[in-house]
């Protein structure tokens, strides 16, 4: 499908809502509270407001590594890096906020389940994969994102090594590894 029909399916009646206060996002019928962070209804924008309110804006890390931050401020601002590996762009999380004119990436690697952001969109747009955690695809919180490849254990992708640390750290389950970085 081409990019422009794509996006217009998001014109009609599609329902994605954005809480303020941490950045969730929720797919379809607006709930009464943020099932994240239980912030009041009043908290929420839809997503094409979230759209033409926040920037997803590129901050230079290295030469291959940016970390995308909305401005202004979105909700908990989860960090999320886009790195250029020799196999293609990828995403490490994912914004909050979906900005349409972003650079593509061919995926987006997640470290855990609370930040799933604008995923679904960005998959959409893009036909990005998303790869979560297979325990954590199951949580109610990630449940209505699809999740193209449900990983196990430490797997290195687009040059990337991941390892599962899901034992360890409650909330966390990746770290990330790409050229002696770590991203989390
Ligand atoms: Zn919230």
């Amino acid at each position: 499908m081409a990019l422009e029909s794509k996006i217009s399916a998001y014109t009609q009646d599609y329902q994605q809502w954005v809480c303020t206060a941490c950045g969730y996002n929720m797919i379809g019928e607006m709930p009464e509270v943020c099932p994240f962070c239980r912030a009041r209804d009043d908290k929420f924008v839809s997503w094409e407001e979230a759209e033409q309110t926040y920037r997803v804006t590129p901050h230079q890390v290295n030469d291959c590594v940016t970390q995308l931050i909305s401005v202004p401020r979105l909700g908990l601002e989860h960090a999320a890096y886009r790195i250029e590996t020799n196999d293609g762009a990828v995403w490490i999380d994912c914004p909050s906020a979906f900005n349409r004119d972003l650079e593509p990436v061919e995926a987006i690697y997640f470290t855990h389940k609370d930040f799933m952001g604008a995923s679904n969109q960005y998959r959409e747009l893009w036909d990005a994969l998303v790869y979560l955690h297979v325990n954590d695809a199951e949580h109610p919180l990630a449940e209505q994102f699809t999740v193209d490849k449900k990983i196990y254990g430490d797997f290195t992708e687009h040059g990337i090594e991941a390892f599962y640390i899901g034992g360890h750290t409650p909330g966390l389950h990746y770290l990330h590894l790409w050229q002696g970085l770590v991203y989390l």
